[in-house]
């Protein structure tokens, strides 16, 4: 039985460590202690849906090493199918996160095996998939191979332009729905404040802005819906956009209209910002209700 849900992207390890100032140049300083814990834009992404009960694989890599057993056991815990995430002959995916008092992070990632994913994963991943959400921090050509090949076959497409890059017209061209925050849209446009309908000009048949608290916009062919997100204290913003795209997807591929499933990313978005960490903060279905 394929996954219903087929998302396509990174696993990293994050690795976090709080100081009271990120180091200089030639600098050495003392932190507390690290803590280890599974992310990537993909692997967040799968299991927001796998927590709202939805079948979901990932197409993935990791290494063979002791970082790659540990995202394929969080994954397999949290309820995603790990069969096309492969152990590839590179280090697993890292990201090196430095937490300083204010609140900011600094990121360093190691992709490592996120730069194995090839085109090739795909195909086997595909048959009988519903809806396919892909992310960037997996080479670009496997990208824009996933969709194409998705739309081939009959896979609704949604792609989270996160890490914004520019992708390939023919990419672009027949996407269900793009899938960026406020910042990428204007990136994309060149141009603020963001005009969320110059975004179908690139060519997708819907567009998906997410606007941190004040919540998302939705635009196709028809016009606009702006919906609101609740007003809540936001502890951790780490991962919202992927709780988004993972609660998306899944209302897609259950059969929701683009506005009513990006009410329901907006819904577990927000609840995900007022909770520690990217996939530790994911509601479950009955948090949902
Ligand atoms: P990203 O995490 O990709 O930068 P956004 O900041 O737009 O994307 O956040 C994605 C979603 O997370 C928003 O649409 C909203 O539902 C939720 N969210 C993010 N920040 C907040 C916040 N401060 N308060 C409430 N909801 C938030």
């Amino acid at each position: 039985m394929a996954a219903q849900v087929l998302v396509v992207g990174s696993a990293n390890v994050d690795l976090a460590v709080k100081a009271e100032r990120r180091p200089q140049g030639g600098e050495t300083v003392l932190g507390a202690d690290t803590e280890v814990l599974p992310g990537g834009k993909g692997a967040n992404t799968a299991v927001a849906a796998a927590k709202l009960g939805a079948d979901v694989a990932l197409v993935g890599a990791v290494g063979d090493d002791s970082f790659g057993t540990l995202l394929l056991e969080s994954l397999r815990d949290s309820g995603v199918r790990a069969d096309h995430v492969r152990t590839v002959d590179r280090p697993t995916g890292v990201a090196y996160i430095t937490v300083t008092p204010d609140g900011e992070n600094s990121i360093l990632v190691s992709p490592g095996a996120n730069r194995a994913l090839c085109p090739e994963a795909v195909a086997a991943a595909l048959p009988g998939a519903r809806v396919l959400v892909a992310s960037m921090e997996v080479p670009l050509s496997t990208v824009e191979h996933a969709l194409v090949s998705a739309k081939e076959a009959g896979v609704r497409t949604v792609l989270n332009l996160s890490p914004v890059a520019e992708v390939a017209e023919q990419a672009l061209s027949g996407l269900d729905v793009l899938l960026v925050n406020q910042h990428e849209a204007a990136w994309l446009l060149g141009a603020e404040p963001v005009d969320a309908m110059r975004l179908l000009e690139l060519g997708p048949k819907a567009a998906v802005v997410t606007k941190g608290a004040s919540g998302a916009v939705v635009v196709t062919g028809e016009g606009s819906s702006e919906i609101r997100a609740p007003k809540v204290e936001a502890v951790d913003t780490t991962g919202a956009g992927d709780a988004f795209a993972g609660a998306f997807s899944t209302a897609l591929a259950r059969g929701a209209n683009i506005v009513d499933a990006a009410t329901s990313g907006v819904k577990v978005a927000t609840m995900s910002v007022r909770r520690r960490g990217a996939q530790p903060s994911y509601p479950n279905a009955a948090e949902l209700e």
